[in-house]
């Protein structure tokens, strides 16, 4: 961290900034410039709240050298994580798939569509229980009832379980059922919620917020792995901007991005992004050549009748031709 101060800043208060500095834990190299007096800190800046600094009358600005997440951070951890559930991996040599509907509706239609998502190369399956719907009127999901739905397609595919946890209420009871606990992008920065994943032993999908930055989503994932379970996905959803043709717009950059800064795996839900059936094998071809390490796919066998997002749901035989699709440009 360097901090710049104003070309009037007197002495005392540069000396009395470099004392908090070091009481703070850093060392801190001061260099004296024609107009300007920088002070670069070297060491464990955690500790240090950027905004105190500069509430200071005479610090002109502070540039950040390093990024404010660390655990989740590629510098302290070269290593790529790869999360393994039932054998399976994300984040390994392979992409992996995550399918099934948006919300579970009733024992036929998942058992149905986990069949069908299982027979064309789907590895985990997902189901919302507890739905985060823009509309109070909207279908909520089935709760409970839901989670033993999945966990009877689990029994009877082998495929592990994906699914959304709302709010903290609901915490134990959704760790049971699932394999992996998803934070949707509406939960991203329910700071509570995350520290209470970080605490369980279920690896963590973690959904982009609707408008968060590419830092904010890894400050999230700080959250949760500084509370002890590392083990966590990032999933790049899509995000508001001034386009309204798709549902969100697909941010494929922010893959290569997370990749550099980051050791964590990351997954792209294509389906939430376009909010359009017919863009999702599209984007999921994408999202697989910039490097994404899986996919997570809604799938619905009636999209027409769906209780929620069948605009964005793929039939059964479209998913299948996807999985095709993406394979061959994984393995190139
Ligand atoms: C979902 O996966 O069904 C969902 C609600 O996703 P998001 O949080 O990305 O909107
Ligand atoms: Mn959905």
């Amino acid at each position: 961290m360097v901090i710049i101060m104003k070309p009037d800043a007197p002495k005392e208060i540069i000396e009395k900034i470099e004392r908090k500095m070091e009481s703070l834990g850093c060392q801190v190299h001061i260099s004296e410039g024609e107009n300007h007096t920088i002070m670069g800190l070297v060491g464990d800046t955690t500790r240090i709240d950027p905004s105190q600094i500069e509430a200071n009358d005479y610090v002109d600005r502070l540039v950040r050298i390093q990024h404010p997440f660390k655990l989740a951070n590629k510098i302290f951890h070269p290593k790529k994580t790869v999360v393994t559930v039932d054998g399976i991996e994300i984040g390994g040599d392979e992409i992996t798939v995550i399918a099934g509907p948006c919300s579970v509706e009733s024992e036929e239609q998942l058992m149905t569509i986990a069949r069908a998502v299982k027979a064309s190369g789907a590895k985990f399956l997902r189901g919302g229980a507890f739905k985060p719907r823009t509309s109070p009127y909207s279908f909520q999901g089935m709760g409970e009832e839901g989670l033993k739905l999945l966990q009877k397609a689990k029994a009877e595919t082998g495929m592990p379980i994906v699914t959304e946890i709302m709010d903290q209420e609901q915490f134990d009871m959704v760790c049971h059922y699932t394999d992996i606990l998803q934070i949707g992008a509406r939960n991203m920065q329910n700071f509570s919620l995350l520290k209470q994943a970080g605490k369980c032993n279920k690896p963590v999908l973690l959904k982009r917020g609707l408008s968060a930055t590419i830092e904010e989503l890894l400050m999230a994932a700080e959250y949760i792995m500084s509370e002890g379970n590392t083990n966590v996905i990032l999933c790049e959803r899509g995000i508001r901007t001034f386009e309204t043709y798709t549902r969100n717009t697909l941010d494929l950059s922010a893959i290569p991005a997370i990749k550099e800064l980051s050791h964590l795996p990351v997954i792209v839900d294509p389906s939430h992004a376009a909010g359009k059936w017919r863009m999702v094998e599209p984007l999921s071809k994408a999202a697989i050549a910039v490097g994404a390490d899986g996919l997570i796919i809604e799938v619905h066998h009636q999209p027409e009748m769906a209780l929620s997002d069948g605009a964005q749901s793929l039939k059964p035989e479209k998913f299948d031709g996807l999985m095709k699709a993406v394979n061959k440009i994984a393995a190139i």
